[in-house]
């Protein structure tokens, strides 16, 4: 692990993606336009947001998508962009995930630092548990999925049936 955040825990977290979904105007919907809140959204509501495609061979293998903090980019694998625009559950939530890591670091501020001793970092400090949490939150909100099954939390809020698992067991 390279990085360590200041502590969020998953109430917190919560309630930030319910304010995310009004701000976002998804308040009630099960199955959210990610490429749309990427494209038009999120450049509309924090005009220092842009994004950009890369082509697969210019990114590290397994690597789906990043977030540059410095330069207020987002930038999503060209394939990964198709998948989320054909429907695909993993390839959705890897943009709501970089959108997330965006949302914590630049417009909630959470301060982080890197983790030069390389020690094991709590889940709630971790960076990538916070985006994973808050996407998870923001694509399956608890209140409106909590009495589903996964295969429905995965067909209605277009998520992976692992994604599905994982958000309904908390
Ligand atoms: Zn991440």
């Amino acid at each position: 692990m390279t990085y360590i955040a200041e502590p969020i825990q998953r109430k917190e977290l919560r309630s930030l993606a319910k304010a995310i979904r009004e701000i976002l105007q998804v308040e009630d919907r099960l199955y959210i336009p990610v490429i749309t809140i990427l494209e038009k959204v999120m450049p509309l509501l924090f005009p220092n947001f842009s994004y950009e495609y890369v082509p697969k061979e210019e990114f590290p293998d397994k690597k789906h998508g990043e977030t540059d903090i410095v330069n207020h980019i987002v930038r999503i694998r060209e394939d990964v962009y198709y998948g989320a625009i054909e429907g695909n559950g993993r390839d959705r939530m890897t943009v709501m995930h970089e959108i997330a890591h965006y949302l914590l670091l630049v417009i909630c501020g959470v301060k982080f630092e890197r983790n030069f001793e390389n020690t094991d970092v709590i889940t709630y400090k971790d960076p990538e548990w916070q985006a994973k949490a808050l996407a998870g939150e923001i694509m399956c909100p608890h209140e409106l999925i909590k009495s589903f099954s996964a295969d429905e939390v995965a067909e209605k809020c277009g998520v992976s049936l692992p994604a599905a698992r994982y958000n309904l067991s908390h």
